[in-house]
């Protein structure tokens, strides 16, 4: 991290040495896609139509667990903010208040992988908005979430205080009986 004033006379000079430092430390490779991303922060790129697809399919389970939770999904903006070269296809999710994060599907491990580290990301996201999701459905007086985890190659939704597996990720059970969704 680096903080130089506008209208520093020698602002231009720091920040080349600054990067020059960076670059010798990560190496060629990581400092090009580190200016990458810097970039794409301000720039953000539109997703190719092959990487929507992607994204959507790669997110659609996660979003069906969403719902039947009765839980407002998040604005999905595709397009990337920043650079993680073949490795996973990179997005951005925002909520109501603008708040947004960016998801990484992840395109060199399994697919349970993928869609377990896409169910984390998601939880992470409603966590910001203060949401408890998903509600666990064995424990409905508890107020506690399911965690997701893989197991035999599959992502899955389980009760962290009894270990239980309860669905996999994108078959979670549908609230019926219970009140609205959590405010
Ligand atoms: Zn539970």
């Amino acid at each position: 991290m680096i903080i130089i004033w506008n209208g520093d006379p020698d602002g231009e000079e720091k920040l080349r040495a600054f990067h020059e430092r960076m670059r010798a430390r990560i190496g060629d490779e990581a400092f090009a896609r580190h200016m990458r991303t810097q970039d794409l922060m301000k720039h953000p790129q539109e997703l190719t139509e092959v990487q929507k697809a992607l994204l959507r399919d790669a997110l659609a389970p996660v979003l069906r667990d969403l719902e039947v939770a009765g839980q407002v999904p998040p604005l999905i903006r595709e397009e990337s903010r920043e650079d993680l070269g073949d490795d996973a296809i990179c997005a951005w999710i925002e909520g109501p208040d603008r708040s947004g994060q960016g998801i990484r599907v992840w395109l060199n491990g399994s697919a349970g992988y993928q869609l377990y580290s896409l169910a984390e990301q998601v939880q992470e996201w409603t966590a910001d908005q203060w949401a408890t999701w998903p509600p666990c459905p064995l424990h409905l007086d508890a107020d506690h979430r399911l965690e997701p985890d893989i197991r035999d190659d599959e992502a899955v939704w389980y009760c962290p205080n009894d270990g239980q597996t309860v669905a996999a990720v994108g078959s979670l059970p549908s609230r019926r009986g219970r009140r609205g969704p959590a405010q």
